[in-house]
């Protein structure tokens, strides 16, 4: 989850030609650039093989051991027909957030949720997303992170290593990249925001703001291994120098 888990660049190119031209998904499964709230929603969701598209890293990365996952939008007040929703039973504990079930390999989302951040930003949905399938892909290769705050801030940083290869292939504004950093800063345990009440040593904690922050660069700048040292924290620290000079 988001929150309380358990269970550019220079954009000259033109993601959708170049789509078409290499066969991986047609102009319309694999959308533009995240500057709208439709080809956001792409950048996470298209199919293997979308310039710059969250699957493709991740197939990249893992090989064959990554396959689309099935995307759920639920709405507040329902329960999400997932396995998750249906050992949970409570509406409550899917308001107004997304998640990883790793139970029947579903990534779920509140649509009020996703509507909410794009107001605020509309690249904030697909970011949220790339946290999510961080989350599948620590699951996918067994390396969850040692704690839930390792585990969460390793979600982080996975996140922004896929936006690093979205902006690369100029489906994401470079401003965006910061709006990201920000966007993780205000979702972090007592961040004045969202979730306020957690605190770091509660289960399910997911870093304080400054931690968020580090992770999401970390990823950006340093890229998919370091993102992996970070799980293995065994208090989920995680300092915002050390993320970007250690
Ligand atoms: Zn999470």
């Amino acid at each position: 989850m988001l929150a309380a888990c358990q269970p550019g660049g220079t954009a000259t190119a033109d993601p959708t030609a170049a789509a078409t031209a290499a066969g991986g998904g047609t102009s319309a499964e694999c959308g533009g650039s995240a500057d709208t709230p439709d080809g956001a929603l792409k950048v996470v969701t298209g199919p293997i093989g979308c310039p710059g598209g969250a699957n493709t890293f991740w197939s990249q990365k893992l090989g064959s051991g990554w396959t689309v996952p099935r995307f759920l939008e639920y709405h507040d007040g329902e329960i999400p027909q997932d396995e998750c929703g249906a050992q949970s039973r409570d509406p409550d504990d899917f308001a107004s957030n997304a998640f990883y079930c790793s139970l029947d390999d579903t990534v779920a989302y509140s649509a009020e949720f996703m509507a909410e951040l794009s107001k605020q930003d509309t690249a904030y949905p697909m970011l949220v997303l790339m946290h999510e399938l961080g989350h599948r892909a620590s699951a996918l290769t067994n390396r969850v992170g040692v704690v839930s705050r390792s585990e969460e801030n390793q979600a982080d940083c996975l996140a922004g290593a896929e936006a690093k290869f979205t902006q690369d292939a100029g489906r994401l504004p470079l401003g965006d990249v910061g709006k990201g950093a920000l966007l993780f800063f205000s979702l972090g345990d007592d961040g004045g925001n969202w979730f306020a009440s957690e605190a770091n040593t509660q289960e399910g904690a997911h870093g304080n703001p400054t931690q968020r922050t580090a992770a999401f660069s970390t990823g950006y700048f340093r890229g998919l291994d370091h993102c992996f040292d970070i799980g293995k924290s065994a208090d989920g620290g995680l300092s915002l120098i050390d993320s970007l000079f250690g």
